[in-house]
């Protein structure tokens, strides 16, 4: 390699390092970016003097952007050195040797998540920040205190304790988000690595309460008030005091025992409920650890072996075009069957022709299939084309309408604009019937492919003109579940606007915009009186998580005509067009808060539920626009802060002499 060829490598790096660790959005698979890495490693060793200190071999991380407060780690957060062979864990053991005659390890499972680290002064949880740099992290207290797994109280209190641990999204949850995030046509995660990194980056902690995320705590970093001599001893301790701790951490002293168990991490692995990306080797006595030291980037006393993807050769039989109910266009791969995880695969979305075509993906194809997070099956490349294979194209007309497709401007998605489509009006039918939407019980796919076929409905609002006799008619559908299923219909009437709105599939308008907005309505008629002034503007947040896109969208759906007919018509079939709204106090009204510490007697929540209803707002980090800081004890780097941008300080008791004392009643 030339010396301008190792610059290109490096800048490719930071690159794709900057998409993963600041964007949370990376561009290339692990194993990939790895690879190239240890490229780089290798030109580096050969050329010392080419290395330059913005190369990715020289730092943990990469540049952190955030408005979220920045914290210094006392001890450093480094990373782990990788190793793929067998023969670089026995190098790793040798190393050890030299400083000990008689080492003893862990074995753990290397969670794929995000690093953290927590502190607890006098047993309770004070503060959590990223591992960012690994000198420098950001202050994420507020999203961290959403976890249920991380203790607020040790069963003990010791002075001090800083622990390590990894956050991760459980699989299942991963597994849940990314169907709903499918079935409402949003753009799924990538895998639960970046929906947990991404998750924990939020300004709202409600956001972040709703990615369910968990953690393994793994390591002390400081400790007061006990002395340790072994990292196994550690774990045990932080069991005890009510950390979830890492799920298996055993003690070997023979180094052949280490690398059975590391197999044993793998062959297990598709029994957890989170997904791991290697196994972690670490020495076990602490001052041992001390003697081997770290360099800039990680210690000197533990290796991650790296678990090599499971990826598998197929032949790609077909490439399937599904109509989804905005009328896009999907393919997806049909492929000869194959095993990931544990599981027999054959088909994976190809998102888009955009995808389709940088990758040149054929049918009669041999492609590479892996599954993204154990879970996802994904297309990696095409390993090698069929003879005579053309490349592939979405057809310029609906597969199920005949009508011509178009390509949106801004989008790599092509739709069926026919709104008669029948795919689109099937689609849209079952999501108006889902369980977060209007919730009709029994009104799933195939009663719908029923009811559209045979002519009884073409909208969502002939539902509700249907009877238990129309139904009985047809093979498979006795009296019982015809009455339930015209029961479960009507009882949708009264969900309300938010679920209404939901379930009518505006585009951009996912679960929590509807609510929002129907929260700050109120009416459909009101709704429907609106420009674009009352749902969004560009100086004011008008409705606080909406933003232009959304508003557009929504403005265009409610500007058709066949809307309001729509509307009109569910209307007058009894259907609730209302929401309630809660009725807000406007005594902290125009108000932003801040809160740090341990209150005396109101919980955060509790706190903040009392700002939102008085007309205020909490808001994560304190700056210039920050009203109050209610600050109770154990006040961390906010209230400095505060302090220093001359911010007017509150203890609970004041706060709550600022709220009429009804409302301090109802808490
Ligand atoms: P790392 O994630 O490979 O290893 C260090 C981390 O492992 C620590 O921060 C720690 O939090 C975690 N960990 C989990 N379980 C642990 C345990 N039991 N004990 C100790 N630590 C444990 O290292 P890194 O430097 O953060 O990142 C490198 C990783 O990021 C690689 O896997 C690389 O592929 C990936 N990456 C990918 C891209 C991309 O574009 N795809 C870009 C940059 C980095």
């Amino acid at each position: 390699m030339q010396q301008n060829e190792y610059r290109q490598l490096v800048d490719r790096l930071n690159h794709y390092s900057r998409l993963y660790y600041t964007l949370d959005n990376p561009e290339i698979p692990d194993d990939e970016y790895d690879r190239l890495m240890r490229q780089l490693r290798a030109e580096e060793e050969a050329h010392p003097d080419w290395v330059t200190p913005d190369s990715p071999t020289q730092r943990v991380g990469d540049v952190i952007y955030t408005t979220f407060d920045k914290v210094t780690h006392t001890v450093q957060m480094g990373s782990l050195q990788d190793v793929f062979s067998e023969e670089e864990l026995w190098a790793f053991h040798n190393r050890c040797l030299q400083v000990d005659e008689h080492p003893s390890y862990t074995v753990e499972p290397k969670i794929d998540g995000l690093s953290v680290s927590l502190e607890y002064r006098d047993g309770l949880f004070v503060r959590g920040s990223t591992r960012g740099n690994g000198f420098v992290g950001e202050d994420v207290t507020m999203n961290l205190a959403t976890i249920q797994d991380i203790p607020k109280k040790l069963n003990r209190p010791l002075p001090y304790l800083e622990v390590r641990g990894e956050v991760y999204m459980p699989l299942s949850v991963f597994k849940e988000l990314v169907t709903r995030q499918i079935e409402n046509e949003e753009e799924p995660f990538k895998n639960p690595r970046n929906a947990a990194a991404g998750g924990l980056r939020q300004k709202d902690p409600k956001i972040t309460a709703a990615r369910r995320l968990s953690v393994f705590v793994f390591n002390i970093q400081q400790i007061e008030g006990e002395t340790i001599q072994t990292h196994a001893d550690g774990l045990k301790l932080l069991q005890s005091l009510g950390f979830k701790v890492i799920p298996e951490f055993p003690v070997y002293t023979d180094f052949a025992d280490v690398i059975e168990d590391i197999h044993g991490i793998d062959q297990r692995r598709h029994e957890n409920d989170f997904d791991i990306d290697g196994a972690v080797v670490k020495i076990n006595n602490l001052a041992l650890r001390e003697t081997l030291g770290a360099t800039v980037k990680f210690p000197k006393w533990a290796v991650a072996f790296k678990y090599p993807p499971e990826e598998k050769e197929t032949t790609l039989r077909d490439i399937e075009i599904q109509v989804g109910r905005t009328g896009a266009l999907t393919p997806t791969a049909i492929f000869d069957s194959v095993t990931l995880a544990g599981t027999s695969v054959s088909r994976a979305t190809l998102h888009n022709q955009d995808f389709i075509s940088e990758k040149d993906i054929r049918i009669g194809d041999t492609i590479l299939v892996r599954k993204a997070g154990e879970i996802i099956p994904e297309v990696l490349k095409v390993v090698r084309h069929a003879p005579d294979s053309e490349p592939f194209q979405i057809p310029s007309h609906c597969p199920v309408c005949g009508s011509k497709t178009v390509r949106d401007n801004d989008e790599a998605v092509i739709r069926c604009i026919n709104p008669a489509c029948p795919a689109t009006i099937k689609r849209s039918i079952v999501h108006f019937a889902s369980r977060n939407a209007m919730d009709i019980e029994g009104l799933g796919p195939a009663m719908v492919d029923l009811l559209v076929d045979n002519g009884l409905i073409h909208s969502v609002a002939d539902l509700y003109e249907l009877s238990a006799e129309q139904l009985t008619g047809f093979e498979r559908v006795g009296e019982i579940s015809a009455g339930n299923l015209i029961s479960a219909i009507a009882a949708s009437k009264g969900r309300g606007l938010a679920r209404l709105l939901f379930g009518l599939g505006v585009r951009n308008v996912g679960e929590k915009a509807a609510q929002l907005i129907a929260a700050h309505f109120g009416s459909m008629d009101r709704l429907l009186a609106a420009g674009k002034d009352d749902i969004w503007q560009k100086k004011e947040n008008i409705i606080p998580g909406i933003g232009e896109v959304i508003a557009d969208s929504l403005l265009e759906y409610l500007s058709r005509e066949e809307t309001r007919q729509l509307a009109a018509h569910l209307g007058a079939l009894g259907v609730k067009m209302t929401e309630e709204q809660v009725e807000k106090g406007t005594a902290l009204a125009g108000s932003s808060f801040v809160l740090t510490g341990t209150l005396p007697t109101l919980t955060r929540k509790q706190a903040s539920q009392l700002i939102e209803q008085n007309g205020g707002k909490v808001t994560a980090s304190v700056s210039k626009k920050t009203s109050y800081l209610l600050a109770g004890e154990d006040a961390g780097s906010k209230l400095t802060k505060a302090q220093q941008l001359g911010i007017t300080i509150l203890t609970e008791q004041q706060f709550l002499e600022m709220i009429p004392s009804d409302e301090q009643s109802s808490r």
